[in-house]
């Protein structure tokens, strides 16, 4: 119940049927109005609870961020002098050491490089959105052609079918940019496997009109499906083949596509390849793919 609508009449007569019938009427649309009223209400209420919680949940995260950033920092001063100590151990006094210790000396060196490489990477995701640097024109045309240009050997060495289609031009931060496709093409390598016709194809197209969706296939090892979600979480790896790799890659390119507005993911099963999606908005750009 909303309330009571009380009517009464000076009349010696009692109210006639039709007159009750549109009482009732007048009372069920005051009704309607009332639950109205009140349901906009709460529903405007739950508007700002949420808009509150996002801001609180955007402001631990940039804190969050800003903690990794620094501790990550800090991790890289000691780390470098390990380092450097190991190799003039190994330099200095390669000849007082025996075969055992120098082989310690060098699984220590290659365990800090390790660790380096993920500090690199650590470093890389907290730093994502705090650059501070502007949006501008980007041709993902010369960002992937310059990444081939980049791995010619590799790719020559592996023997591998690299096909570029026709890209668009994105609008955003050309690091970001550059950051996506590094770490999508730099895996589509990685996980290759064997197959007897390595291939990679990165291609687009038109989203849904305000987007672009850009892919990077490969006929690699592929993905099960149960892992599609995990991957993009950090230090997420399924060590299916022995390469380097700290797990830390596709969240970054995730972090990127979703700060940029986008979406990313895979779609793969495996042994059949993977070809990874993402979408990124058109922005100032109309550059068609
Ligand atoms: P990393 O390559 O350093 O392990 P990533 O975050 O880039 O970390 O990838 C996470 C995991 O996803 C990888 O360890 C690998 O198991 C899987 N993966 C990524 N890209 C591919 C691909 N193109 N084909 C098959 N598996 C992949």
């Amino acid at each position: 119940m909303v309330g009571i609508l009380n009517i009464s009449t000076n009349r010696p007569i009692p109210f006639e049927d039709r007159e009750v019938q549109l009482l009732q009427a007048i009372g069920n649309v005051i009704g309607v109005a009332l639950e109205n009223a009140q349901l906009f209400e709460d529903s405007e209420r739950l508007v700002r609870e949420l808009e509150a919680t996002t801001e609180q949940l955007s402001a631990k995260n940039r804190e969050l961020d800003s903690f990794v950033y620094t501790v990550s920092h800090d991790l890289k001063a000691p780390l470098i002098s390990l380092e450097g100590m190991a190799a003039l151990l190994l330099d200095e006094y390669a000849g007082k050491l025996d075969e055992g210790a120098q082989h310690y000396l060098k699984r220590l060196m290659a365990s800090s490089k390790q660790m380096e490489t993920l500090i690199i990477d650590l470093l890389t995701l907290s730093r994502i959105g705090r650059e501070g640097r502007a949006a501008e024109a980007v041709s993902l045309n010369q960002v992937v052609d310059d990444l081939i240009l980049e791995w010619g050997e590799i790719i020559r060495a592996k023997k591998i079918r690299v096909t570029r289609h026709e890209l668009p031009t994105l609008w955003g931060v050309r690091t970001q940019i550059q950051q996506v496709m590094t770490n999508l093409l730099s895996n589509a390598v990685k996980y290759l496997g064997d197959p007897p016709d390595p291939a990679i194809e990165i291609g687009a197209k038109d989203g849904d009109g305000k987007m672009f969706e850009c892919y990077v296939q490969d006929n690699g090892i592929g993905i099960d499906p149960k892992y599609h979600e995990k991957i993009f979480e950090t230090f997420q790896r399924l060590k299916e083949i022995e390469t380097e790799g700290t797990g830390v890659g596709l969240a970054i390119v995730k972090k990127i596509v979703e700060g940029a507005g986008g979406r990313i993911w895979v779609e793969s099963a495996k042994g059949e390849g993977a070809t990874f999606r993402f979408t990124w908005p058109k922005g100032q750009t109309e550059v068609k793919p």
